[in-house]
């Protein structure tokens, strides 16, 4: 039976773990993140399928298992499974990927090394994830493909199956003309979204962007009205929708775009904060801290995107301009390197440690350490811990997506406290208009932002988290679930085209 929905995403929506030598699936152990999010879409679907790749030493070995059936508590669905290469995934996902477009959706242009790119494998390797799920979806079922690394696949599976109603989300920023349209490929990736039926993104800035892009090299055009000079700033438009759809056409065919913040799961992590268990350790976080003791909280991956070097630089600055507050301030700093492998990512993490070590060397005594490194990833609810435990959150990307940090942050303060310093290039600053907001790129703002959060009283911290946790509510995971299954049922009805 073919699919209703088939899910296009690189990595597999489970767990592999080795058990007395074999390979078991387990079930992702946290519900938290986007692939438990995206399962949570084959329970409204009579089937559904998933599309990834998967490591193979020889893709043409008869005994590995292309399709898998899975049995979980998200419901029956199967998975496809692409065998690639080591050099294929080396190339496609790190050099392709994260080398060319990475730093260019996130506006660096200097950090965009083209050189290396194999275009050829990049083709190949979306040929045959848009091959997969024309294979898989129905004639009139939906494909939603996800991020940037399987920017052909809507082209290619036009080709290969016409009449499929195809969904596009993008989980990053996307940028203006001026930057995007240095790759080279830029015509052969618009061109390929086009040929979606619906193309979305997180905020406004990002979808006007593409929208503006589009319009520089192709003809495409807009069908409704164009981006106000407010939407276009880092802060503007505050997202009082939570689902805004505007729309395009390309010769003779109609794209909706879509706006619509991938939020966080409130409900989960007000049961985590609820947690005994956590509590206790909220409570160990606090009594090990000290009375009077300010704890600030940074989390993010080691990526140049995050700010993690500029936060410290900043750290070192507040030091030494506030002596009043040595000893009194300590600041956690997680920074998970995901990319260990990757030259750019590793400069970042040497960076940082050299940094962190400076700072402790010159500050710190044997009683007080002002900054505590930490390189492996936290468990979830460990993290919610400190969110819950700190007095700030310094979040200060130079761009971002998102941000879920953020957003976890003020759902895990139920008590009110806490204050937020929030880069505004991070997507969800557009939403959260309670946090300090700070540009990364200037140290006035950074130094203001972080003293003016070490400053506020309880009163004020009350009053912006308040407002902080309703936007967040607001525009929480239930909201992009429902947006997007309201997206489906609208390309649904839409005619289908034929071969
Ligand atoms: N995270 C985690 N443990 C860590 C660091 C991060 O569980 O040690 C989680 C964090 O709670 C959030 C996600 O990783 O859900 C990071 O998402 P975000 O949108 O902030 O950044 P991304 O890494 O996707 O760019």
């Amino acid at each position: 039976m073919s699919s209703d929905l088939v899910i296009v995403y690189h990595r597999q929506p489970y767990e592999e773990v080795e058990v007395d030598g074999k390979i078991e699936l387990k079930e992702n152990s946290s519900p938290n993140g986007i692939v438990p999010t995206l399962k949570s879409f084959f329970g409204r679907v009579e089937k559904g399928s998933w599309v990834a790749w998967k490591y193979a030493d020889d893709p043409s070995n008869p005994d590995f298992e292309r399709v898998v059936e899975i049995d979980d508590s998200y419901g029956k669905y199967s998975v496809s499974r692409l065998p690639l290469t080591e050099e294929q995934v080396q190339s496609f996902y790190h050099v392709s990927s994260k080398e060319a477009f990475w730093p260019i959706l996130h506006g660096f242009k200097e950090r965009y090394n083209y050189d290396p790119v194999d275009w050829p494998t990049f083709r190949q390797v979306n040929w045959a994830f848009a091959e997969a799920a024309a294979a898989e979806v129905s004639d009139d079922g939906v494909v939603w493909i996800h991020d940037y690394n399987l920017w052909l696949v809507p082209g290619y599976l036009r080709q290969l199956k016409p009449s499929v109603k195809i969904a596009f989300f993008h989980h990053t920023p996307f940028p203006n003309p001026d930057i995007f349209n240095v790759l080279p490929w830029r015509e052969e990736i618009v061109k390929s979204l086009l040929q979606a039926d619906a193309v979305g993104f997180h905020i406004p800035r990002y979808s006007n962007n593409f929208k503006a892009v589009a319009r520089s090299i192709t003809s495409a055009r807009s069908t409704d009205e164009t981006p106000t000079p407010e939407a276009m700033s880092p802060r503007g438009m505050a997202l009082s929708e939570r689902h805004t759809v505007r729309a395009m056409r390309h010769h003779d065919h109609d794209i909706l775009i879509d706006t619509s913040p991938v939020g966080v799961d409130t409900d989960y992590i007000a049961s985590v904060v609820a947690d005994p268990e956590v509590q206790a350790k909220v409570a160990d976080i606090r009594s090990e801290i000290g009375e009077d003791m300010q704890l600030i909280v940074s989390v993010a991956r080691t990526d140049y995107t995050k700010g993690n070097v500029e936060q410290l630089e900043a750290y070192e600055r507040l030091l030494v301009s506030r002596p009043d507050l040595i000893g009194k301030v300590r600041l956690m700093h997680v920074s998970v390197g995901a990319n260990r492998n990757m030259t750019a990512y590793e400069e970042v993490q040497q960076r940082i440690e050299e940094l962190s070590g400076r700072i402790n060397g010159t500050f710190g005594s044997f009683e007080w350490q002002p900054v505590s490194l930490i390189s492996t990833a936290i468990p979830f609810r460990d993290l919610i811990a400190y969110y819950r435990a700190a007095d700030v959150a310094w979040i200060t990307p130079l761009a971002d997506g998102l941000n879920l940090v953020a957003n976890e942050f003020c759902m895990a303060r139920d008590d009110l406290g806490g204050a937020l310093v929030l880069s505004e290039f991070a997507g969800t600053a557009v939403l959260l208009k309670g946090a300090i907001p700070v540009n990364p790129f200037s140290f006035a703002s950074m130094d203001r932002g972080i003293q003016q959060a070490l400053d506020m009283d309880d009163e004020e911290k009350r009053s912006r988290m308040k407002g902080l946790r309703e936007s967040v509510q607001k525009f929480d995971i239930n909201a992009w679930v429902t947006s997007q299954t309201e997206l489906f049922d609208r390309l649904r009805k839409l005619p289908s085209k034929e071969a």
